[in-house]
C-alpha cells in the first residue's frame, strides 16, 4: 500500500513538470524506464568540461558530448532482474543529482524448450566446462573502454524474425534454467550476421551452450552478442565498422534450430537489443 502512494505521489509529481515547464527547468530531468530497457540520457552542455562523470545503481556512467545537440549523452541500461524503483543519476564529484530514472516492471513470460538431455544434466567434465566459460565470457564484458565507439543509431544484425523470446523464464527439459538474456532471431542456417554498429572484437568464443559466438564492445561498457554462429568471420582485437559481415547464423551449441541470438549487456545491465535499435542516437 505504502509503495502504491509512493508511487502516486511520483506521478503527481511527474504530471506537474508537465503543466508547468518552468518549474520543471528547475528541476533535473526525468525518464522512465522498464526492467531489461535501455534510455539515452542527455544533459545540458556545461562549458569547459570535456565530458560528464556520472553515478548510476552503484555503476559509473561516462556522458559524452553529442556532435549535433551540443548535449551530453550516455545510453544506460536496467538489467532485467532489476528492483522497480526511482534512483538517481548523480555527479561522480560533486554529488549533484543529474537526473531522476523511473524504473518500471516489465512482463516476462515462460517458455518450455525441448534440448537434447546433455544441455539439462550435463556431465561433470561438462559442467567444469561450462564453469569456465560462464567465467570467460564474465571477464569479456567486464572492461569499460575509455572511448566510445558506437555513433549514431544501432541496426538489427540480422534478416529475420524477432521472436519475442527476452526475458522468458525458461523450462529445459521440465527443468527451470536462468531467464533468457537475449533476444533469437529465427533465419536459415548461414544467413549473413552484420555489426550493429561501430566497436572491436572483445572476444571469439566455441561454448557448449552458446556455440561458436562472438563478442562486440561498442566501448563505455556496451557490449553485443551474436551465439549459435555457423561460422564466424571476425578475430579478436580487429575492430569493425555498423554494417560489417561478422559472421553466419547457425544452431551450433544449445539451439533447437538455425537461429541468431542477440545479447545486449550496459554495465553489467542485461538489457533487450531491441529496446536500444528504437532509440534516435547521435
Ligand atoms: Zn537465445
Amino acid at each position: 500500500m505504502r509503495r502504491n502512494f509512493l508511487n502516486r505521489l511520483f506521478i503527481f509529481f511527474l504530471s506537474l513538470l508537465w503543466v508547468f515547464p518552468a518549474f520543471a527547468q528547475t528541476f533535473p530531468p526525468l525518464y522512465e524506464v522498464k526492467q531489461g530497457e535501455v534510455i539515452f540520457l542527455t544533459l545540458p552542455s556545461k562549458q569547459n568540461v570535456p565530458l560528464l562523470k556520472g553515478q548510476f545503481l552503484g555503476k559509473k556512467i561516462t556522458l559524452d558530448p553529442l556532435n549535433e545537440s551540443g548535449k551530453f549523452g550516455a545510453l544506460i541500461g536496467v538489467d532485467l532482474n532489476e528492483t522497480p524503483a526511482n534512483h538517481l543519476l548523480t555527479d561522480a564529484e560533486s554529488q549533484e543529482t543529474l537526473a531522476m530514472v523511473h524504473i518500471l516492471p516489465n512482463e516476462f513470460g515462460r517458455q518450455e524448450v525441448k534440448v537434447p538431455p546433455k544441455f539439462v544434466n550435463p556431465s561433470r567434465r561438462q559442467l567444469d566446462r561450462i564453469k569456465k566459460e560462464g567465467q570467460e565470457i564474465h571477464a569479456l564484458l567486464r572492461p569499460v573502454s575509455e572511448e566510445r565507439y558506437w555513433r549514431g543509431n544501432f541496426i538489427i544484425p540480422v534478416t529475420g524474425t524477432p521472436m519475442g523470446t527476452f526475458g522468458l523464464r525458461r523450462v529445459f527439459n521440465g527443468e527451470p534454467r536462468n531467464p533468457h538474456s537475449g533476444e533469437d532471431f529465427a533465419a536459415p542456417e548461414k544467413t549473413p550476421v552484420y555489426a550493429p554498429n561501430d566497436g572491436v572484437v572483445a572476444g571469439v568464443v566455441d561454448h557448449f551452450f552458446s556455440g561458436k559466438g562472438i563478442i562486440i564492445d561498442h566501448g563505455r561498457g556496451l557490449f553485443t552478442e551474436y551465439f549459435h554462429l555457423f561460422k564466424t568471420k571476425v578475430k579478436k582485437g580487429q575492430k569493425i565498422k555498423k554494417g560489417e559481415e561478422i559472421g553466419l547464423v547457425g544452431k551450433t551449441g544449445r539451439a533447437t534450430g538455425p537461429h541468431l541470438h542477440w545479447g545486449m549487456v550496459i554495465n553489467g545491465a542485461k538489457v533487450n537489443p531491441l529496446s536500444v535499435v528504437h532509440l534516435k542516437l547521435e
